[in-house]
């Protein structure tokens, strides 16, 4: 690196180098802002050493970076010299010491801080913060209730399109997907609100039928317009109740892996079951120690 005046060494087009010039002129900068620091921008290295992830919780308060790290941490196995820092609100970088251990979160969840969603990014030195979307989780999606010829290639791969942007399907290699659903992992978007159903038209009878869909380690989400990070209650698109008094999207969205433990997330499904219990319990409990907002929840 090394500092340059904005008047010295002419670089590039003259054309841009005039428009540059121009544009100097315009805003008129002072002797110190006309001095320019020159920046090397072939740091992909660095990146390559630093093993981090971006995080931002979907939560209508601001939550301190502790309160996430000590959600988080427990969740994500403790890993060696896991670190949180903020970086805005409910914004965080989790730096880890091995690629490893970023690699395994990045692919595991959805995580959760008190059932608040956790939407990651790789961390990538480029992008400035305020450019950073948040706009995608990783998430097992189950339609249930497909008839057997449903569950067999081509229609495994098309069903598992029309979700989201399929990572990986749970089905043998040649495509056929028995089981007691079709399960697909797979980024849905979180500025949406959550598919309901797939719907299903029969070629030759024209006949429609819809195969409803649930999510495993469903974070909060608002049963009145199926976003995730906010209640019913305080949803700024309410939405009416049907002749029965239900709101539009219900709990029955969520597969519950089994009555007495609410996971936070697992890291695949490989991993060894008794750890896994331990780490829920323990994201558990600190789930339960964040604060609640209200909502339908
Ligand atoms: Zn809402």
């Amino acid at each position: 690196m090394a500092e340059s005046s904005a008047t010295g060494g002419r670089r590039g087009k003259t054309k841009e180098t005039e428009t540059m010039e121009e544009m100097m002129d315009r805003l008129d900068l002072t002797e110190k802002e006309r001095t320019k620091l020159v920046v090397d921008d072939e740091e992909d290295q660095r990146e390559d050493e630093l093993h981090a992830l971006i995080g931002k919780v979907l939560h209508r308060k601001v939550l301190h970076v502790n309160t996430i790290g000590e959600a988080l941490r427990p969740a994500w196995g403790n890993p060696r010299e896991l670190n949180f820092r903020p970086l805005g609100e409910n914004v965080f970088v989790a730096s880890f010491m091995k690629k490893r251990d970023s690699d395994l979160i990045f692919d595991g969840g959805p995580w959760m801080v008190g059932k608040h969603c956790v939407v990651l990014e790789r961390f990538n030195i480029r992008p400035r913060p305020s450019e950073l979307k948040f706009e995608k989780i990783k998430i097992w999606v189950r339609v249930i209730n497909l008839p057997f010829n449903l569950l067999c290639p081509p229609w495994p791969k098309r069903i598992a399109a029309m979700v989201g942007e399929v990572i990986t399907l749970n089905a043998d290699d040649k495509g056929f997907a028995f089981g007691d659903c079709l399960r697909i992992r797979a980024w849905i978007r979180v500025d949406e609100p959550l598919m309901r159903w797939v719907q299903l038209e029969k070629a030759r009878t024209k006949e429609t039928e819809f195969f409803d869909i649930q999510y495993e380690n469903l974070p909060y989400f608002c049963f009145s317009c199926g976003l995730l990070g906010h209640g019913e209650l305080l949803c700024p698109t309410l939405a009416g109740r049907d002749e029965y008094g239900r709101p539009p999207y219900r709990e029955a969205l969520r597969k519950r892996q089994n009555e007495e433990s609410e996971s936070s997330g697992s890291i695949d499904d490989s991993r060894d079951s008794k750890k896994k219990k331990e780490d829920e319990k323990a994201a558990k409990s600190v789930a339960e120690a964040v604060q609640q907002p209200h909502g339908s929840q």
